[in-house]
């Protein structure tokens, strides 16, 4: 078993625009070999793709006028969050909702940074669509094969700060499934599951930052494989926290 990782911000990628080839970018930035894995700011996917909005372009409905008399958000902006959304958790004090790919992030994951003035950016509708495509071209590009995550800053319950999570992935499952093995001691783990996507995002996103740095995809060699499942959202029924917000 490896116990040293090495983790590395790709340097010299453009600003990235409509069309770009994303996989080719990184393969020329950063020597692959096979087990490495590569995190990417979904940001970047959403502006090679196109997904974003232009605000002069929304005229915002009740609901979203109704939030930001109470947030003092642009209601235009919230209009497009509630575009996004497939339900509302919460309206008010901030707007948590959940895609349709099965993520609940704050305003959608709608996102006015690091992009040109009057546009949004908004998350790639189908993450796992995005990270298989990139590891596909990665594969037919360098001939190595990588896993992939695409990963976006997300605020967590109970805990104040943000941090990187996975979105999408792809080569590699969300959850190493530690249930069966023993302990030191010899007794069998009954619930041990690791979310090992997110604690490889949150790395990425420490190397990304939030802000200038120019650093939107990060490379990982030495992580040693895992196995588990890729359940990695709640369902309904088993969502304690949903519930309750719910009651509310
Ligand atoms: P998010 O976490 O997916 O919302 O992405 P962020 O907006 O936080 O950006 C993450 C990193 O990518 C930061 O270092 C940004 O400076 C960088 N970044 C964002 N867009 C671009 C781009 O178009 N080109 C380059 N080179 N870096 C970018
Ligand atoms: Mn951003
Ligand atoms: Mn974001
Ligand atoms: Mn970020």
């Amino acid at each position: 078993m490896h116990s040293s990782v090495t983790v590395t911000g790709i340097e010299g990628l453009p600003l990235i625009q409509k069309g770009d080839d994303l996989p080719q970018l990184i393969s020329e930035r950063c020597a692959l070999e096979n087990g490495d894995i590569i995190c990417i700011a979904s940001t970047i996917i959403s502006k090679a793709k196109g997904y974003s909005r232009s605000l002069c372009d929304v005229s915002p409905g009740q609901q979203a006028t109704h939030i930001a008399s109470v947030t003092g958000e642009d209601p235009r902006f919230l209009q497009v969050v509630l575009d996004q959304a497939c339900d509302v958790l919460v309206e008010t004090p901030f707007t948590l909702t959940e895609l349709p790919f099965g993520h609940v992030g704050v305003r959608s994951g709608v996102d006015a940074s690091n992009v040109e003035d009057g546009l949004v950016i908004v998350l790639p509708p189908d993450p796992m669509k995005e990270a298989k495509e990139v590891r596909e071209s990665l594969l037919r590009i360098t001939g190595k094969e990588c896993g992939v995550i695409v990963t976006d800053t997300c605020g967590r319950s109970f805990r104040r700060g943000q941090t990187g999570h996975a979105i999408g992935w792809s080569g590699m499952t969300a959850i190493r499934d530690f249930r069966g093995d023993t302990d030191l001691f010899g007794r069998t783990l009954e619930i041990t599951e690791e979310a090992v996507i997110d604690e490889i995002s949150g790395f990425a996103n420490l190397i990304m930052g939030e802000s200038n740095n120019g650093i939107p995809a990060v490379h990982f060699r030495g992580i040693p494989k895992w196995t588990g499942h890729d359940n990695i959202y709640f369902r309904p029924e088993e969502d304690i926290i949903r519930k309750a917000l719910k009651k509310m």
